[in-house]
């Protein structure tokens, strides 16, 4: 055996344990009966134990380095080498003890959420909160020291989003915050009311998951290595090559949240399913970040989704499956898919306000990692904030400060991906519109291959072997930038509000 052939096998083995909790966690979500928690919670935790581990153990670093000697101009296996170190690095970076406070602070802090927020109860959660942070600070601390980042936030972010930097998004969101404020605000002033009774109804969830299903297949999410199942919350969940499921749930009166969060989830899950088999279970075999996860569901949800084009091909298969919407057609479908709302909550927000609430938080996050402002003082600035940015305070916690699970998980640093994924969708569907001849054509017949081939050839067969910035900069030909996603925005509220 190589010892290439000795790292890799030791990968494979380490992605195998990761695939086998995987399957127990989307168990957990879609059939698991309420009283098998405690033994599932044990499962999983020792999973997640040996896990790391493997990755610790000292064996597995001398096989890399073993391996980082026979790379000469191996550029492949070069990046395997540089992806396995960055893995080892970082979970090496935090002490076992600190990992293990870490872990129960989490799960004690989601349940306390969950009844806080029923209560709209902030002072209930501020001291695990608080905990939270400081094992957050912690945790970016080590990391820092371990050479992740040069501050705490990007540390945290890196966890999410590798390679980013505040430096790198900063800009990015201040561009956001200039334009998308004022648009909406002016489109609230046009006084333009957009008559949502096409996307309305009576659906039954048999109606909506059959068409959703039609779709998913349509657009290339391959049954075969897949399949659709109910969960209380949307998300899509790889086990490794040949087998990525999705979720849904549904809204009986509206058919937006079940049709386009299954093309949300179907575009997250045919990213993974074109990760090349190739790169199973090596460092490479995985997806580059949250954000570029971000786009490829983005694209297909809004970019494809809501589209005209889209919604030539759709509307029979609409008409067919969901009863009373006859009347519906592409332009009036095309408007009450584009309604903007400011609004207080985050998951209900439109595309042209959802970068606003990502904003919002990194904005807060920043300052609460800084450690310039108190647990205690965290309602009131999320209340400004949201005032500042969006013209709306919210009436309750639940529906501020507390509204987010993010927190609860100590996922702080994670929010940016969302706005990532949004820039870079818009970003990445220009440069296939370029590309490919007629792509609009080719989407009005229903044909999604030559969209998701270009996707496949430019994103997906990669793995990880570039990183997020390199990535979408190979296949765009330009930088990250929010042009791409701004001109896009305007073109929607100019066509539907006349802003
Ligand atoms: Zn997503």
């Amino acid at each position: 055996m190589t010892a290439t052939d000795t790292f890799l096998s030791k990968w494979a083995d380490m992605a195998a344990l990761g695939s086998a909790a995987a399957v127990l966690s989307w168990d957990q979500e879609t059939k698991m009966p309420p009283k098998g928690q405690a033994t599932r919670g044990r499962a999983l935790s020792v999973l997640a134990g040996l896990r790391h581990q493997q990755m610790t153990d000292p064996a597995l670093a001398d096989a890399i380095d073993a391996a980082a000697d026979l790379v000469a101009d191996d550029d492949v296996l070069a990046a395997q080498v540089r992806e396995a170190r960055r893995e080892v690095t970082r979970a090496s970076a935090i002490p076992g003890d600190l990992a293990r406070r870490s872990a129960e602070t989490r799960s004690r802090a989601l349940n306390v959420w969950q009844q806080a927020r029923a209560d709209a109860d902030f002072d209930a959660f501020a001291p695990v909160l608080a905990e939270i942070i400081a094992l957050s600070k912690e945790e970016a601390a080590a990391l820092v020291d371990a050479g992740i980042a040069d501050t705490p936030y990007d540390a945290l972010l890196d966890g999410y989003e590798p390679g980013a930097t505040v430096e790198q998004l900063a800009p990015l969101f201040d561009e956001l915050r200039t334009e998308l404020s004022p648009l909406v605000r002016s489109v609230a002033e046009s006084g333009v009311v957009i008559d949502e009774a096409p996307v309305r109804g009576e659906f039954t969830e048999a109606q909506q998951g059959e068409l959703g299903r039609v779709i998913a297949a349509a657009i290339g999410y391959d049954f075969e290595a897949g399949r659709l199942d109910r969960s209380a919350h949307p998300f899509t969940s790889g086990f490794g090559h040949g087998d990525v499921r999705i979720t849904w749930r549904s809204e009986s009166d509206d058919f937006r949240s079940g049709l386009l969060g299954i093309m949300h989830e179907a575009g997250h899950a045919m990213y993974e399913q074109g990760l090349p088999e190739s790169l199973a279970g090596s460092p490479l075999g995985e997806a580059v970040s949250l954000g570029i996860h971000e786009s490829q569901s983005r694209l297909w949800e809004n970019q494809v989704g809501r589209s005209k084009a889209f919604w030539t091909w759709a509307l029979p298969h609409l008409h067919e499956h969901l009863p009373g919407t006859d009347g519906v057609t592409v332009d009036t479908l095309f408007s009450a898919l584009h309604t903007v709302t400011p609004s207080t909550v985050r998951v209900e927000a439109d595309e042209a306000t959802y970068n606003l609430h990502i904003l919002a938080r990194f904005e807060m996050e920043r300052q609460i990692i800084a450690g310039d402002v108190s647990v205690a003082e965290l309602p009131d600035l999320w209340d400004a904030t949201y005032d500042e940015l969006l013209g709306v305070r919210p009436d309750s916690v639940a529906d501020g400060v507390l509204q987010d699970i993010h927190w609860a998980m100590g996922a702080i640093g994670y929010f940016p991906t969302y706005t990532l994924g949004n820039l870079i969708s818009a970003q990445l569907y220009d440069a296939a519109d370029e590309a490919v001849p007629d792509l609009s054509g080719a989407i009005a017949s229903g044909n999604f291959a030559p969209l998701l081939e270009w996707l496949r050839s430019n994103v997906h067969v990669h793995g990880r072997r570039y990183s997020a910035s390199e990535l979408v900069e190979r296949a765009t030909g330009r930088p990250l930038s929010s042009t791409a996603f701004l001109t896009y925005i305007r073109s929607i509220t100019k066509e539907v509000y006349g802003v």
